[in-house]
């Protein structure tokens, strides 16, 4: 993990501002993206969501089936059934 020297601070509501120069870095795209959230001891950890394949996990080339995202691997592992 790596310290930036950024501080924010939370707001009446409980919400923080990401600031633009790490938004910018991670291609995090305003009103659109939006993040996984972990915690562990005393540590927060946000991560950009990836959408995943609904059978396996991976993240990699995914094809909507039905409302469901598979990817082309199990696409083609379901094929030779
Ligand atoms: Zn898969």
């Amino acid at each position: 993990m790596k310290l930036t020297g950024m501080e924010r601070p939370v707001d009446v509501l409980g919400r923080v501002v990401i600031p633009r120069e790490i938004r910018k870095r991670l291609q995090i795209e305003d009103g659109k993206d939006s993040f996984d959230i972990f915690f562990e001891d005393d540590s927060i950890i946000l991560r950009k969501h990836q959408e995943k394949c609904s059978l396996c996990g991976n993240e990699g080339e995914l094809v909507d089936y039905k409302g469901r995202m598979i990817c082309r691997n199990c696409i083609e592992d379901l094929k030779n059934l």
